[in-house]
């Protein structure tokens, strides 16, 4: 079994090279090191270039013969995204249907897809399901959208199947210390905080302490790196077996807020963690939980590492390697 990963030397992707190669997936990695690092594949062939060249992804597909295609490969950042709305309609919209026409040409009929909870918008209730409207409020949210919907399309005329699975918060790193998370520059919480506990940081900035949670913190779902490489596992089984198109939310059900990330950090840690109190973000929802029930029960994804402190404790292993 042979899978294209797209964006496998990011921090999702790299994660999932590693569970495909322990599942004795044959495995080759498209990726044009915007945003990752080759020394985060850890087998596998490595192709260096961009699914914008139709000509290279011309040439990876009459070689290969894959199963299915995996894509990790997207901007991810909300604010520069609506800065710069063209970089992520190009890369993450027209560059994606890019890689699908070529699919498609090729009929290579199964895909899975990194989508995420900013599809969804601001929250009208929580825990949100697969159900809940999506009104995505930034281009970010709105480019992966756009994907899932053309998705549903080329399923509909050209049989192509595909999983969107849509992350909460991705957080955590390898267990056994292998890869990490390392954007650059970095802007997620729980990699910052743990910066700010090594000293690689001055200070985690909150922002905002006035929203409507017990602590006036933002509550978020955040789920380990590895269970999220674990559902792509399990859905490329299930397409690999004749499943339908569909489309799962991840999270592990249980919200955290910005205070109790900091407080289990320095519990992980041990270290004191300077705190500075900063206005609210932009775009920022106060509370954003999945409801994850329907991949446990169609697929029996069950998170491994749940815990919090879990999560922490593998990213400050990483953050302190
Ligand atoms: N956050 C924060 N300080 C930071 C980075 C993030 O207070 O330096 C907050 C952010 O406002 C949000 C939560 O932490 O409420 C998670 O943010 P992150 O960027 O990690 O993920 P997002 O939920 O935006 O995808």
């Amino acid at each position: 079994m042979k899978i294209l990963v797209v964006g496998g030397a990011g921090y999702i992707g790299s994660h999932m090279v590693k569970r495909l190669l322990q599942g004795g997936a044959e495995v080759v990695t498209l990726d044009n090191l915007s945003g990752g690092y080759r020394d985060a594949v850890c087998g596998g062939t490595f192709i260096y270039g961009d699914i914008a060249d139709s000509s290279l992804l011309s040439r990876i597909f009459s070689t290969h013969a894959f199963a299915a295609v995996m894509h990790f490969a997207s901007y991810i950042q909300v604010g520069e995204s609506v800065q710069e709305p063209a970089k992520y309609y190009q890369n993450n919209v027209s560059n994606t249907l890019n890689l699908l026409d070529m699919m498609v040409a090729f009929e290579v009929k199964r895909f899975i897809f990194s989508s995420t909870a900013a599809i969804f918008g601001e929250p009208q209730y929580t825990p949100i399901d697969e159900q809940h409207p999506k009104n995505p409020i930034n281009p970010y949210g709105r480019s992966k959208w756009m994907v899932e919907q053309a998705l549903g399309d080329y399923d509909r005329a050209y049989g192509l199947k595909s999983t969107c699975l849509r992350y909460f918060n991705a957080a955590g790193a390898d267990p056994d210390g292998e890869m990490g998370e390392r954007h650059d520059p970095e802007t997620h919480l729980i990699p910052l905080v743990l910066q700010a506990a090594s000293g690689r940081r001055e200070q985690i900035r909150v922002f905002g302490r006035d929203y409507d949670t017990p602590d006036g913190t933002c509550i978020r779902d955040y789920i380990h790196v590895t269970d999220l490489a674990e559902a792509h596992w399990l859905a490329l089984a299930h397409l690999l077996a004749g499943g339908d198109s569909c489309a799962f939310n991840l999270g592990n059900g249980n919200g955290f807020s910005v205070q109790e990330v900091i407080d289990a950090a320095r519990q992980v840690t041990g270290k004191p963690i300077p705190c500075a109190d900063e206005q609210r973000r932009a775009g920022d929802p106060a509370r954003l939980v999945a409801d994850s029930r329907r991949i446990r029960e169609q697929l029996g994804w069950q998170p491994r590492y749940a815990d919090l402190d879990k999560i922490i404790a593998d990213a400050w292993r990483w953050e302190t390697r």
